[in-house]
This record gives C-alpha cells, structure tokens and sequence, in this order.
C-alpha cells in the first residue's frame, strides 16, 4: 500500500493512474478503522481500480473541542488494517496540507437538512463535513465516493452538495455494519463500559422492532410515539428519534407522504452518543 502525506505527492501518483485509465474509488475516514469502515473499502475495491482512504480527523467538524483532542489515533493498527483488507492508497495528511493558508473554503447553504437532527445538537458540525469532503474530493478527484448509511444525515447531505455543485462524482450509500447483537459499529463503542455495551444493543432491537411495526402502523406519529415508549420503558436517554423523508430529512406525518422513509436516532449510554438508523421505505 502506498502512504501519502502529501498533496502534491499523491496527485503525480493518482494522474498517473487516471492515464492508465484506472477508475479511482474513494473512501474519507477519520480512522480509528473498523469493520465498518472496512466494508466501504471492500465495496469500492470491487467497483475500482485503485482505493484511496483518507484517515484525517477533521478540527472543523468537532463543536466540542474536548471530543477533537480524545478522538483515537491508532495509526499503525489502521494501516495494518488498510492492507489486510488490500486498499492500495492511504492519504494520511496533516491539517495544513487540507486546509493550506489562504485557501477558501466552501460556504453552501444546505437548506435546512443541517439544521434538525444531529444538526440541531452540533452546532456548525455539517458546515465542517461539507467543507472537508468538498476539499478532499478537490484534493483527490476521484470517479466514486463511498459513504456510510450509518451516518445517514451526512451522507444525504454530501449528496445534496454533489447535486448543487454539479460534481460528477458517482455518490454509493454503503449499509450499515453491525456487531453480532445489532450494535451498529462505531468507533465510539470502546468508550462503553460492560452494563452500557449490553444496552447499547436496544437501540437496533427497537429499531428493527418499529421496521417490522411500521407494515402494519402507517400513522407515522404513532409510530414515533411507540419507539420513544420503547426507549423510555428500556430507561434509555434519547436525544432525537425522528421519522423523516430520505431527502429532505423533514419529519413525515403519513406513510404515503414520502418514497424513501428512515428512522434516525441519537441515544447517550454511558455519556457515550450512539447514533442509528433504518431504512423502513425504500
Ligand atoms: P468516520 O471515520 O466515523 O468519519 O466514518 C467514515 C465512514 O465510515 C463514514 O462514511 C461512515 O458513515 C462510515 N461508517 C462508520 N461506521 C460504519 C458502519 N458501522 N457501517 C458502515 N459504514 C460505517
């Protein structure tokens, strides 16, 4: 695997291969790799010639600065990984390779989609990942990107982005990776203690329980209303459950009211923030 910390260095390599005709995937992480994220880079080796993954845990995108300075960086086991799973590129750069002085950085108005949700609990967050992506792709140009359902508000809003913008990257919206129990994968589950990562698990056995309600409940607030009383009899702290439209993120009231219908949810365990989702229409 090639090791790039420099722009400039991984642009000479990347036009080399682009006149090889090699179709470029691409995979922006904040490392701390998981099987997750390892399962964006399996799918974009089958569609590409070459992958690159970024690993850059981006200063903009952290309202809480604390969270900024004890986010893990455990690089050696992330390259290990890289190469096990036989990802060729991994751009690694320091802040002022992304963000060079005097460079400008994108301003785009989202349209609401940043304000509800983890929007409406991190102020600013969705500014600092639109201008991340919007500066990584520039840097690294790739024909496709790859981006977790996980983090579902993210990824409709690069979507979004990629619309407004006209970019003729090709956007692939990756399912979500879970452990064994449910737990969707996160690089945050090693912050939950035993109790907490048993709990933890609730949060997809509710939302699997409210997909398979949802064939029979098409009143959507009633539906909402059945999670939450879920969550509460489980003693669960929420901090959003919505049901909302897959491309405006606006919350539905009727079943019939959208194509593509997912529940979204942000819940504490252990002081730990652990977000999920699931398609119910799609
Ligand atoms: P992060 O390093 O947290 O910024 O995540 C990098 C990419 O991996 C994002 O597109 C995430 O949505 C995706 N991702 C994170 N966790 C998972 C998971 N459990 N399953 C699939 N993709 C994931």
């Amino acid at each position: 695997m090639y090791l790039f910390k420099k722009n400039q260095d991984l642009q000479t390599y990347l036009n080399q291969a682009r006149n090889q005709g090699k179709q470029v995937g691409f995979v922006p992480t904040m490392g701390a790799l998981h099987k997750g994220h390892l399962s964006l880079i399996e799918q974009a080796l089958q569609e590409n010639d070459l992958v690159v993954c970024s690993i850059f845990v981006n200063p903009t995108q952290f309202d809480d600065k604390t969270d900024l300075v004890n986010y893990p960086k455990p690089v050696e086991k992330d390259i290990n990984l890289l190469q096990q799973v036989g990802c060729q590129v991994l751009y690694l750069p320091d802040a002022n390779e992304v963000y060079p002085e005097n460079i400008k950085l994108i301003d785009l108005d989202l349209n609401g989609l940043d304000k509800t949700m983890e929007g409406a609990h991190r102020d600013g967050h969705f500014r600092g990942v639109v201008q991340v992506v919007h500066r990584l792709l520039d840097i690294v140009q790739p024909n496709a990107l790859y981006m977790g359902q996980k983090d579902f508000q993210q990824y409709t809003i690069i979507k979004y982005m990629i619309q407004q913008l006209q970019l003729t990257v090709r956007l692939v919206r990756v399912p979500i990776m879970r452990e064994a129990d449910g737990l969707a994968m996160s690089s945050r589950n090693i912050r939950l203690g035993k109790q907490g990562r048993t709990k933890a698990a609730l949060i997809s056995t509710i939302l699997f329980e409210i997909k398979e309600r949802a064939k029979e409940q098409q009143d959507l607030l009633k539906l909402k209303q059945e999670a939450l009383l879920k969550f509460q009899a489980a003693d669960m702290s929420v901090d959003y459950f919505e049901i909302v439209d897959a491309n405006t993120l606006q919350d539905l009231k009727h079943w019939k009211e959208a194509e593509e219908i997912v529940a979204c949810t942000t819940v504490r365990v252990d002081g730990v923030r652990l977000l999920d989702n699931i398609l119910l229409k799609s």
